[in-house]
């Protein structure tokens, strides 16, 4: 689980992104954080994978204190926490499969020989992965040759590749049509109920919120103003 304490962000620029945010996201447990643009939601998710170094505050994944590693520590943590992004972040002259395989390799050097060194394990734990969000006839397919949604599959795909104790989801639906959407967040839901895994999840589209997650936190200049169940959230907001 992702336990948040005090966590507070101030720019360079004196922009107080966070004011002291505190929350705790159990194992299983779908979060979609809403709110305005500015509110802070991008703050918050870069402060977890520490894109962005907190002012104060801790956040300690699984018991451990994101906030005071070093480096190779760092390195490390990062490597569980899967990240989903709008654009998806793909790289776009290589394969659909090896895109997935970045997930646990990190450096695209390191494919070519282990295509060649280990043609069973992770290449069949990838092909898995495929299957599941529903590519796996696609996977010798270049990125750059997929649409919206098949990109943000083999997104998802790459992030479960990791084998990840969080999952950090950045707007994964703003460039999909609305039925792309849905099966998107379907996708992202199923696997973390199967995985048992904890997700924290930008959106800002309300109704995709109500729909997809187990807790809605709605978080305003910086401080959470809503914490609860996707049925008590008022027709308002
Ligand atoms: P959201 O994701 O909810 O739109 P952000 O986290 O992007 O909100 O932004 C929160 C506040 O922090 C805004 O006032 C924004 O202008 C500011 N901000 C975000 N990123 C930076 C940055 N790199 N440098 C300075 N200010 C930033
Ligand atoms: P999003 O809407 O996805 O949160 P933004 O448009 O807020 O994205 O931010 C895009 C990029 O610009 C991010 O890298 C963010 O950190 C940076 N940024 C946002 N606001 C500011 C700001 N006031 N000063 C400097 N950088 C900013």
């Amino acid at each position: 689980m992702i336990q948040i304490s005090n966590l507070v962000k101030v720019y360079d620029t004196g922009d107080r992104a966070l004011q002291g945010v505190s929350l705790t996201v159990p194992r299983g447990q779908v979060v979609a954080l809403i709110g305005p643009s500015g509110a802070g939601k991008s703050t918050l998710l870069r402060c977890i994978n520490r894109l962005v170094t907190p002012s104060s505050g801790s956040i300690t994944l699984d018991s451990v204190d994101l906030t005071t590693l070093n480096k190779k520590q760092l390195r490390q943590a990062r490597t569980k926490m899967g990240m989903i992004f709008q654009e998806y972040a793909l790289v776009e002259h290589i394969t659909v499969l090896e895109n997935v395989l970045s997930g646990r390799l990190g450096s695209m050097r390191m494919i070519p020989s282990l295509l060649r060194r280990y043609p069973g394990g992770l290449v069949e734990q990838a092909l898995k992965l495929l299957r599941e969000v529903g590519l796996e006839d696609q996977f010798e397919k270049r990125a750059d040759a997929l649409s919206g949604g098949q990109r943000q599959r083999v997104g998802i795909a790459r992030a479960l590749m990791q084998e990840p104790r969080l999952l950090l989801v950045d707007e994964p639906t703003a460039s999909l049509d609305p039925k792309t959407a849905r099966i998107i967040m379907r996708l992202i839901i199923n696997a973390c109920r199967e995985r048992n895994l904890p997700a924290i999840i930008n959106l800002h589209d309300v109704q995709l919120a109500r729909h997809f997650s187990d807790r809605i936190l709605g978080l305003e200049k910086g401080r959470l103003v809503f914490d609860g169940e996707p049925g008590e959230l008022n027709d308002e907001i």
